[in-house]
């Protein structure tokens, strides 16, 4: 009986119908390469800033690493410091 409601209020916490999680974490992705733009990018806003871990779901150590990947990328002019 106690079951139930428990049941129903995790049913509850949908998030706009996905669910967020670390895409490295699960892709047991250690270093994150600043060569692979196509990955970067799904980590960039329209205007080349770099989405907040909220948005994207990715944890701190991995963050950390796309930070540091993306800026690399960055120097080596692999992606753009801002939109024109
Ligand atoms: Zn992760």
């Amino acid at each position: 009986m106690a079951d139930t409601r428990r049941r129903g209020s995790y049913q509850g916490q949908k998030r706009y119908g996905r669910k967020k999680y670390c895409v490295f974490c699960a892709d047991h992705v250690d270093v994150i390469d600043y060569k692979d733009v196509n990955t970067l990018q799904r980590y960039l806003a329209e205007n080349f800033k770099i989405l907040p871990r909220r948005m994207t779901g990715t944890c701190a150590r991995h963050q950390r690493a796309l930070t540091t990947a993306i800026l690399r990328s960055r120097q080596v002019a692999l992606i753009p410091y801002k939109a024109e």
